[in-house]
């Protein structure tokens, strides 16, 4: 089985398109999975929202979604954020805001929790550190877990004792690590193109953004999970970002938004 994992498209339509022709161009998946943020700042929502509708993702919210169905004040986000907020909520049909409310905010689906933030806040926490991701262990069950949000490929990496019966870890209830071993214990491999082995660690694995990559890398990012070869690959794919840039100077979106996707940041 392979699953398409796909974060933060951000109605970056041109993007999404690129990443889907990608995946059928590599032999296609079976499933999609998406981390939340399909919405807000790109030009085309509605339309990134059908396209998401017609794979029948299982998908978490967002926080960016959040915010839309009123269900986090706007005043969470700074002003220029919400100026794009309100115009991505006028595109919205009434059929789209009741797919976004929905929306659950964290899934456990075999061997993976998806979150768009993080398990112990989904909608708020920015994992970027090891010590951050060390904590929300204890708030997922499964052995890895799947985040979006900060628009950064990354990898958190945590040993755990194996039980002796099963080469999967099956910590239902994971260890407490001590603040000092922390730092020992924890890889944090920021990640451009990779395939990532899914071993008895825990992982937390952030596949980077579809449509407004933040690691100076403009390029589509998302993954495919194989559960065959039982490895996450972490995929990059160039797609037409001047046409999304042209799109969105047609609609006005503020000038700031429009240059950080041709920077990836
Ligand atoms: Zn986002």
């Amino acid at each position: 089985m392979r699953c398409a994992v796909l974060s933060d498209i951000h109605g970056n339509l041109i993007a999404l398109e690129a990443v889907l022709r990608d995946i059928e161009k590599k032999g296609g998946v079976d499933h999609y999975w998406s981390l939340g943020d399909i919405v807000d700042y790109g030009p085309q929502p509605h339309l990134c929202l059908e396209r998401i509708f017609q794979l029948n993702a299982l998908g978490v919210v967002g926080n960016h979604e959040y915010a839309l169905t009123g269900q986090m004040d706007l005043k969470e986000f700074s002003e220029s954020v919400t100026v794009v907020t309100r115009w991505t909520r006028q595109q919205m049909t009434t059929d789209d805001m009741s797919f976004l409310k929905n929306l659950p905010l964290t899934i456990s689906s075999g061997f993976f929790t998806l979150a768009h933030g993080s398990p112990r806040d989904p909608v708020r926490e920015y994992l970027l550190s090891g010590q951050d991701a060390a904590q929300n262990l204890s708030y997922f069950g499964t052995p890895y877990c799947l985040v979006g949000h900060t628009h950064v490929p990354l990898c958190f990496s945590f040993p755990v004792q194996n039980n002796g019966q099963s080469d999967r870890p099956t910590s239902q209830a994971p260890r407490p690590l001590s603040q000092a071993c922390w730092e020992q214990l924890i890889s944090r491999n920021q990640l451009g193109e990779s395939l990532i082995q899914l071993t008895e660690n825990r992982l937390i694995i952030n596949p980077g953004s579809v449509g407004q990559p933040r690691d100076h890398d403009p390029r589509a990012a998302y993954a495919v999970f194989d559960s065959t070869h039982n490895t996450l690959e972490l995929r990059r794919v160039e797609y037409d970002i001047a046409a999304t840039q042209r799109r969105m100077a047609e609609l006005r979106l503020p000038e700031w938004l429009i240059q950080r996707l041709s920077q990836g940041e």
